[in-house]
């Protein structure tokens, strides 16, 4: 699946080109579509039976797809170029009811009349789809409703977990891209009449992002399989919490191997081409890995008052 979806759409081919325009291509969408790379970005570990028409990626059937298939396709996606990743899916809550979580509503809404948009720089890189977005007495169908109506905020919530999830995932990828890097890298470089693998404190370098990479890894996959394991609303309630926590280790994680490998690199980790490019590109938006999808601080504090909540509710049921 995975060399599928590189292949594809061309990313390596094609997104410094894409960068220096700052767009991707329309056409590109259209081509992940029929690929089948759009639906189970949106569907996460299970996609429904009614979606099973619509194409997915590398043939897979949508009563086989789980939380493994997710996890290899936005691995791969990451891999092939990072700032392409997140730039798929827009939904929108609306309030459609009274005040509160139970008067809101998803939509899809279409280019309507009334509705004008203006790109939003980020320091990252030059394809996020970050957008300011003006609404002027636009009317939008019922049928773009999405789901249930007051619902929106439900699925909201819901759908945070699967974003903290796919936050990790990119993390993995993106530090294992950045550890491959500075390894050729200090295999080559000599200083000081050695090369600087062979100096200890290079290695216990590699020893540090090893550990917290492989761990990352050993985390994140004990999630996906007992997602996988548990039915969607009590994986969703039971494990809102762990991921909020794992999101966090995945943005401190991230942020140490960057830093780690952009030193390890030397004066190569800041540019923008030749060895260094891949890691320069993820330090520069490895901050994109600790703010969207919910903040540290944030994700630290609804962390702990999940499992205090789950805690109450356990005791309460002895
Ligand atoms: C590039 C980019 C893309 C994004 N894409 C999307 C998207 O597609 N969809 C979407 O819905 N959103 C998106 N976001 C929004 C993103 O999820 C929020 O910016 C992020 O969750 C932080 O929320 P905030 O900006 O409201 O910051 P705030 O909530 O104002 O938080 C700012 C800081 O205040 C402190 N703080 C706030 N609350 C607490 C608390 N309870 N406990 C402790 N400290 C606290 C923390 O230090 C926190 O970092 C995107 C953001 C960026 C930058």
């Amino acid at each position: 699946m995975g060399r599928g979806s590189r292949e594809i759409i061309n990313i390596n081919d094609n997104v410094t080109a894409w960068e220096a325009a700052g767009k991707i291509p329309d056409e590109v969408y259209r081509q992940c579509a029929d690929a089948g790379l759009i639906l189970p970005l949106a569907a996460g570990n299970r996609i429904p039976r009614e979606w099973a028409n619509f194409p997915i990626a590398a043939g897979i059937k949508a009563e086989e797809w789980d939380g493994f298939h997710d996890f290899v396709l936005w691995d791969e996606l990451f891999r092939g170029a990072p700032s392409i990743s997140s730039a798929f899916i827009g939904l929108t809550l609306v309030r459609t009811g009274g005040e509160g979580a139970p008067g809101l509503s998803m939509i899809l809404i279409p280019r309507l009349p009334g509705i004008s948009t203006r790109k939003i720089e980020i320091g990252a890189d030059g394809l996020s789809a970050t957008t300011y977005i003006t609404f002027e007495d636009v009317k939008v169908p019922a049928e773009y409703l999405i789901g249930e109506e007051s619902q929106g905020f439900r699925y909201t919530m819901s759908n945070f977990n699967h974003e903290r999830l796919w936050i990790a995932f990119q993390a993995i990828r993106g530090a294992r891209i950045c550890l491959e890097d500075s390894m050729i890298w200090c295999q080559k470089r000599e200083a000081f009449d050695k090369k600087l693998i062979d100096m200890p404190v290079v290695r216990h370098k590699f020893g540090h992002m090893a550990r917290q990479i492989e761990s990352l890894q050993a985390w994140t996959e004990q999630i996906v399989f007992e997602l996988d394991n548990l039915s969607h609303a009590r994986g969703s309630k039971l494990l809102g919490g762990v991921t909020a926590l794992l999101k966090v280790q995945a943005g401190i994680v991230s942020k140490y191997i960057a830093d780690e490998s952009v030193k390890l690199m030397g004066g190569l980790g800041l540019t923008k081409t030749g060895q260094g490019a891949r890691i320069e590109a993820f330090s520069r938006g490895v901050i994109t890995l600790i703010v969207p999808g919910g903040s540290e601080d944030v994700l630290l504090d609804l962390g702990v008052r999940e499992a205090v909540k789950l805690g109450k509710k356990a005791k309460a049921n002895l």
